[in-house]
């Protein structure tokens, strides 16, 4: 692959057996350097978060790229090569048999939002509903505990749709609407203002909601959660004029969320139950070195405890410690919000049962994201994932899957998390393991850590190591097709 400049445009020359392809060389998601990602086949990924292309038409592929990229158009003559016009997509043309009249999707977030752009580029022509409990359209919630929250990003980044998208593709968005029933036999969903509306099909992708904290004295609306936008606001607000938070919960939010508030200048103290954070996600090692490189940082940890009493600021632990602290935020999990699914009937089991189509126990009826229970074909386990690229690419494929291509869910579970300048990538889903190895310097910021059950690697979390964390999924995707 070779980066050059076309006009103000950075553009990809790639090179595969003798075809030479000339994409942009930045991933339409973050801008990720795609000169350092993976061609794959026919496709190049993106080394941040794995956005997948095609390398003949610049189509994002999967999320979480939910853009296409420019592709030119390449000639030789003799023994140079010349890029000359962008290429267009040609517009797609849905077979109308089978294909549902109208297409209501209950959610706001990840996965409603890649279902909507998906049923739209794929040519579906028909009615599009998009109903959200959210006061905001569509946004990327990943960026609330880091950029957002550190008060590094400004609001224009967070949307991840114009206004006019939704009018231009005639996506009705309705906001504030919080669906309250679902009749699977009339296909009909009901909000609680009373409104309803019909359906051929349905995603349902409401995702999951914070778990409470019960501390006594707190008064009301005194803890914080971090789920939506306009949380996230409420928190900027309040520590605005804050000289000490307190955070309950040392996993994935509490400590992105203690990341962001150090970016603030914030004295950050960190309050969980267990003896290392994170420890039953990415094992002790990693857990160890996360606590360190957050201890850097000036965060404070008091592990091994948990809060007891909040009397005005003053902040009581089970182990005694008194903080008097201005703010508590608490990232303590999130539960699948299946209270609509649970009330229509569907199969439930820890979230919403689907089957390798994302379609759930009723005709017509999908599910998407943080709610939904699949088959995972590489850990031989039913799995439920409660992350961004997951989400976003369930979203995908149930769209597609309505259309009628009846394809398989078979991505490879990948997340990402980032702590101050430090990322780190994880591919597949353990839960249990009896091995973790190591390979490569954890301190060096350069490692791939395997875990593993048995002879089987069940997931692999790197630190600087990108491409190799492309290599991987491609590898494991690879093996599943028999290819
Ligand atoms: P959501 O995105 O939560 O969307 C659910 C939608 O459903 C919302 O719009 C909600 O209003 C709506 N809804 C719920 N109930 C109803 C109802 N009854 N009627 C109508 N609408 C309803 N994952 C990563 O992989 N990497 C990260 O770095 C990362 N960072 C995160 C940071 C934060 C602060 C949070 C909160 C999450 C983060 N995640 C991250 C997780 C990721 O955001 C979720 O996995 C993803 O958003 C799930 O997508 P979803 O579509 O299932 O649900």
């Amino acid at each position: 692959m070779l980066r050059a400049a076309l006009g103000d445009e950075s553009v990809l020359l790639v090179r595969r057996g003798q075809e030479v392809f000339a994409i942009a060389a930045e991933c339409s998601h973050y801008h990720g350097p795609l000169a350092e990602g993976l061609l794959a086949g026919n496709t190049l990924r993106c080394p941040l978060h794995h956005a997948c292309f095609d390398l003949r038409t610049g189509e994002a592929l999967r999320a979480p790229a939910l853009d296409p990229i420019s592709c030119w158009r390449v000639e030789r003559r003799g023994d140079r090569i010349f890029v000359g016009d962008k290429l267009t997509a040609p517009a797609r043309r849905l077979s109308k048999a089978g294909v549902p009249r109208s297409v209501l999707i209950v959610g706001g977030g990840a996965a409603a939002i890649a279902a909507a752009i998906t049923l739209r580029r794929e040519g579906y022509e028909g009615s599009l509903t998009m109903l959200s409990a959210d006061d905001s359209a569509p946004y990327d919630r990943p960026n609330l505990s880091k950029d957002f929250l550190a008060g590094n990003a400004p609001d224009e980044w967070m949307p991840l749709r114009s206004p006019e998208f939704y009018s231009d593709h005639r996506i009705d968005l309705v906001l504030n609407a919080h669906a309250t029933s679902l009749d699977v036999g009339s296909r009909r969903v009901t909000l609680s203002s009373g409104r309803d509306f019909s359906y051929d099909a349905l995603l349902l992708a409401t995702g999951a909601e914070p778990n409470r904290l019960d501390i006594a004295g707190a008064a009301e609306g005194q803890i914080c959660y971090l789920r939506t936008f306009a949380d996230c606001r409420a928190i900027i607000a309040k520590v605005a004029s804050a000289a000490r938070v307190a955070v309950v919960g040392a996993s994935f939010i509490g400590l992105e969320v203690a990341a962001s508030l150090r970016a603030r200048g914030i004295e950050t103290h960190v309050i969980a139950p267990e003896a290392v954070p994170m420890e039953h996600i990415l094992g002790t090692e990693v857990g160890r070195f996360l606590q360190g490189w957050h201890q850097s940082h000036g965060v404070i940890f008091h592990l091994g405890t948990t809060v007891k009493q909040l009397q005005g600021r003053l902040l009581t632990l089970t182990d005694q410690t008194r903080l008097e602290v201005d703010v508590v935020v608490a990232g303590i999990g999130v539960h699948p919000a299946v209270a609509l699914a649970q009330a229509a009937g569907l199969a439930l089991d820890r979230g919403v049962l689907v089957d390798e189509y994302l379609q759930t126990s009723a005709p017509g009826v999908f599910a998407a994201g943080d709610i939904a229970r699949w088959s995972d074909r590489y850990s031989g386990e039913r799995i439920r994932v409660e992350h961004w690229v997951v989400a976003e690419r369930q979203g995908q494929a149930a769209a597609r899957n309505m259309l009628g291509y009846a394809e398989p869910f078979q991505a490879v579970p990948f997340f990402w998390s980032q702590h101050y300048d430090l990322k780190i990538n994880y591919l597949g889903h353990a839960e249990r393991w009896d091995r973790v190895d190591i390979d490569g310097s954890l301190e060096a910021h350069n490692c791939a850590v395997s875990y593993r059950r048995g002879d089987r690697r069940l997931a692999r979390a790197t630190i600087g190591r990108d491409l190799e964390s492309l290599q991987a999924e491609w590898a494991q995707e690879s093996r599943a097709h028999g290819s």
